[in-house]
């Protein structure tokens, strides 16, 4: 039976970061995913603050690094800048205490998968250098992503794992909305690895894939958790809702119940 984590995306302001942990903890939580979405907030001695007290409190902490990030932008100075703001994140989240760096990788920019991947493989491989010469404990992790013009579909994803020994990240309401079902068969093939990074909500989608991200109803976490359930696998669900605590804390007590 697999073990599962959950938690929500958002740690909250620096001010209040440790009391939030301290509420997630009291609920029951056991991940939190930092959103760095707009830029790194936390300053090396708030984390290393905020690392302790999550460690104590039996948190496992992620970041979500920027979105404006492309590793497979034509212009090469955007590609630089999309390193160096996840690096950033890299070394935040070391302080931290934080394991997993969560990425979008990047467009296909009018190439095919093939090159895109290529180019993508190489910027992954680059930063992965960064992080041992640094020596930060952390993993770089390309997420599927949920737009089919979007660079990140599962096979994708499994590549760049395969040929850069990185780690990744399956959004299921990305799988969801990118493939029209959740496709848990494609998925446990293309990631064989017993420890996995995910993350969770109901979704809004069309033809193109993903439109917006909203609340995550228990017959979407009965699917998906049912699955999950029978793996032998550690797992951490980060739960992306408008409402992400309580619907990690619905989450849970499905998981519990089944
Ligand atoms: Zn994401």
């Amino acid at each position: 039976m697999a073990t599962i984590k959950f938690g929500p995306s958002g740690l909250g302001p620096v001010k209040g970061a440790i009391e939030n942990l301290e509420e997630y903890h009291r609920l029951g939580l056991e991940a939190c995913e930092v959103a760095f979405t707009y830029g790194a907030y936390i300053k090396k001695d708030d984390a290393i603050e905020i690392g302790k007290a999550a460690k104590k409190l039996g948190i496992f902490l992620s970041i979500h690094a920027s979105y404006y990030v492309n590793l497979n932008s034509k212009e090469e100075e955007k590609i630089e800048a999309s390193k160096k703001r996840i690096l950033k994140c890299c070394e935040i989240g070391h302080y931290l205490g934080a394991k997993r760096v969560i990425f979008h990788p990047g467009f296909y920019s009018g190439m095919e998968s093939n090159e895109a991947l290529g180019n993508i493989r190489d910027g992954i491989r680059e930063m992965m250098a960064k992080v041992r010469e640094e020596k930060w404990d952390i993993e770089l992790c390309p997420e599927v992503m949920g737009k089919k013009n979007v660079f990140g579909s599962i096979d994708e994803v499994s590549k760049l794992v395969e040929e850069t020994g990185c780690g990744f990240c399956i959004d299921f309401a990305h799988v969801l909305a990118r493939y029209g079902k959740y496709e848990f068969d494609e998925v446990l093939n293309a990631f064989p690895q017993k420890r996995w990074h995910c993350h969770f909500s109901g979704i809004d989608y069309g033809e193109k894939g993903e439109k917006n991200h909203k609340r995550t109803l228990p017959k979407y976490w009965e699917k998906v958790l049912k699955f999950m359930a029978g793996l032998d696998k550690e797992i951490v669900i980060v739960c992306e809702s408008p409402s992400p605590v309580e619907d990690s804390l619905l989450g849970k007590q499905i998981f519990e119940r089944l």
